[in-house]
């Protein structure tokens, strides 16, 4: 049986020791400020935004929001960001990318995905790491041979359960990027968590893997740009 990777428990962990570090920062004249930008009204980013307000509030961390619409052009989106960069109360700007950084050595990934948003930019971070890393995607024949070769596996496909038993490794690692609706409407992965988990070393649940480490590391990436900005030390 696969040990679970509690998103949940990590990310509080990280949320407690931010606002520690934060409070401590403020002791020093300093308060790390977020701008959380949002482009339309996508209901998943709307909800996205506001967890990661109210993970601010919790944690010190001031933020502001603005709210664009769909038809913001790049350019009316780049002049904000710019603006934005220049504001002294402002350390972190966030364009909804939920990505964090994590410890590999010389292991074998597959990323199932080459979005823009998760799929590539995880697929750098596996790469920079020093994995060796495939990426998959709709186009990729023989899916389930390339994935079973994973000692890390990635799904960011937005397919419900759409990674199966027969596609895993015997104890491999495994994350679910996957926010999808079941037929029941309940939420899930893109891993069959229920039949995966009996085989991979590893695994992360949807809700409670991925989705709260991505703002508890939005929170620490806020408070190490806020000391960066202010010359302080790490
Ligand atoms: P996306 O832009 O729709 O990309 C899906 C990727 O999966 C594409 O590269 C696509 O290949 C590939 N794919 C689709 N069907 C496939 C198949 N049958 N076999 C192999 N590959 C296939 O989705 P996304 O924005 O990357 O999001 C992926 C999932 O992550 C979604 O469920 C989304 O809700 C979730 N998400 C979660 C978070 C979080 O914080 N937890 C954040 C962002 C997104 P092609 O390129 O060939 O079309």
């Amino acid at each position: 049986m696969a040990k679970l990777i509690d998103g949940k428990a990590v990310s509080a962990s990280v949320r407690a020791q931010v606002a520690e570090e934060v409070e401590q920062l403020k002791q020093q004249g300093v308060t790390p400020g977020l701008a959380v930008v949002i482009v339309g009204d996508d209901p998943a980013s709307r909800t996205y935004v506001n967890n990661k307000k109210k993970a601010c509030a919790q944690t010190g961390i001031y933020s502001e929001e603005y709210a664009l619409p769909a038809t913001t052009t790049q350019e009316e989106l780049m002049e904000l960001i710019e603006k934005l960069n220049n504001k002294k109360d402002i350390n972190g700007i966030l364009v909804q990318s939920p990505l964090q950084d994590i410890e590999i050595q010389g292991k074998e990934c597959v990323v199932i995905g080459r979005s823009n948003i998760v799929g590539k930019p995880m697929a750098m971070l596996l790469l920079h790491n020093n994995g060796t890393v495939t990426i998959c995607h709709s186009k990729t024949k023989n899916l389930k041979e390339i994935c079973k070769r994973a000692d890390i596996l990635v799904a960011a496909v937005g397919k419900p359960k759409f990674v199966t038993a027969d596609m895993v490794k015997p104890g491999a690692v495994v994350i679910d990027v996957g926010m999808d609706r079941d037929e029941n409407g309940k939420l899930c992965g893109d891993v069959d968590f229920a039949e995966v988990e009996k085989i991979a070393g590893y695994i992360t649940p949807v809700p409670g893997g991925v989705g709260p480490m991505t703002i508890a590391m939005l929170l620490r990436n806020t408070l190490t740009a806020a000391r960066l900005q202010n010359g302080l030390s790490m």
